[in-house]
């Protein structure tokens, strides 16, 4: 039985032109870079070409690009070194549908003292400005607030917001591990402070993200030893993963429009065809304003979980915001603060495309979803209950 992969917003496959290009890095060039031998100073130039292809993808410097481990340690860094820039101001603001990578480190600070502002979202999933306004004030130390969000995809005004800050003077980072290499990013344009983003949410592997750290903004570690990435972040680099990296982001800046508007074409084609095919289904998010690969559908009368269960024995690979889905004892924070009836956050489903996936993909999932709707309705315990009237389409 053949996978077919719709959960692209978890991970991806590495892309096989990046692997190729980390192969040999894994096999006989396993030189550390900071080795005086040519075998290993040899690797440096190559983290450097995949840090200027990386900040190629973002129109940043090749200087403002920090390799980390992974989104969650950028998104970490980010807030560590913002708050240590300004000692003196205790306030953050982020928003209640950020990553846990952000929300629980702001837990982490609030019991060290900070107040934490967690902005509300509209029930499309939108921040709402004036709330920001209102948040800010003379203590605030650094604003976080996600470019786009994992589970419905919804893309904050990323631009809006930095102009507010940027007046303000107040840091603002960004958490923009699903946009890079899925929506065009032009820090020259954006006025971000940082940015997180992650290797292994577009077609790089695992174990590598990077921190892009705006040219005169005040940085400080988080990790502290070596005296790699200029003494930014310690620890030997992860030059396979770095390499490959580099490769996904030259790919991404190659491919982003055309790609964009194909996962378009294939997101609505199956969104569109679920939405006529089941009854009582509804979007989740803002349709108008999304990226362009993921949807966050709700079907009523009908268990997430139960879905994830009859599409995984057809070899169907997505996602649901309902309980105990990955471990998560409670029901999506994200729909939750997006006022999603509770009974129509237990019946959502995200799938999520990568430009692996093809138009036969859709049409099979197409074809299967409207039965196993029908099924597991005929034997839900949820048959009586109605999904809540806002549809947010
Ligand atoms: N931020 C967002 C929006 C994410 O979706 C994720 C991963 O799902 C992360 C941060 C964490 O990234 P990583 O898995 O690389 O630590």
């Amino acid at each position: 039985m053949n996978t077919i992969y719709f959960d692209n917003n978890a991970t991806t496959n590495i892309a096989p032109e990046a692997l190729e290009e980390m192969l040999p890095y894994l096999r006989e060039l396993y030189g550390n870079p900071s080795s005086m031998h040519t075998f290993g100073g040899q690797l440096h130039k190559k983290i450097e070409e995949a840090r200027s292809r990386v900040a190629g993808l973002l129109g940043a410097e090749p200087e403002e690009i920090i390799f980390t481990s992974c989104g969650t340690e950028s998104d970490n860094t980010a807030l560590m070194s913002a708050v240590e820039s300004v000692p003196h101001k205790k306030h953050i603001i982020t928003s209640r549908v950020e990553h846990p990578a952000v929300l629980n480190f702001c837990k982490h600070l609030a019991r060290k003292g900070y107040r934490i502002t967690y902005l509300p979202v509209s029930k499309q999933g939108q921040l709402n400005i004036e709330e920001l306004l209102k948040a800010l004030d003379e203590d605030t130390a650094v604003v976080s607030l996600m470019y786009a969000n994992n589970e419905s995809g919804v893309i904050f005004p990323v631009e809006e917001i930095g102009r507010i800050l940027k007046e303000k003077g107040i840091l603002f980072h960004t958490d923009a591990v699903q946009a890079v290499g899925k929506t065009p990013i032009d820090l020259k344009k954006l006025p971000p402070d940082m940015l997180s983003l992650s290797g292994h949410k577009l077609h790089a592997p695992k174990g590598v993200g990077a921190l892009y750290v705006r040219k005169g903004t005040s940085f400080h570690p988080y990790i502290f030893g070596g005296h790699q990435e200029h003494g930014r972040r310690a620890g030997t680099e992860n030059v396979a993963s770095i390499i490959g990296l580099g490769k996904a982001c030259e790919l991404a800046r190659e491919k982003l429009s055309q790609e964009a508007l194909y996962l378009r074409g294939l997101r609505d084609k199956l969104e569109n065809a679920l939405l006529q095919s089941c009854p009582d289904a509804r979007i989740n998010g803002d349709v108008n304003n999304r990226l362009p690969n993921t949807t966050n559908i709700s079907f009523g009368y009908v268990e997430g979980e139960a879905i994830l269960l009859k599409l995984n024995e057809l070899g169907i690979c997505a996602s649901s915001g309902s309980a105990c889905t990955a471990g998560m004892p409670e029901p999506s924070h994200v729909l939750r603060a997006m006022d999603v009836p509770a009974e129509a956050i237990r019946g959502s489903i995200r799938f999520s495309l990568s430009r692996y996936n093809t138009e036969e993909e859709v049409d099979r999932v197409i074809e299967v979803m409207p039965v196993i709707i029908k099924g597991l309705r005929e034997i839900s315990p949820l048959g009586g209950e109605k999904l809540g009237k806002d549809i947010c389409t």
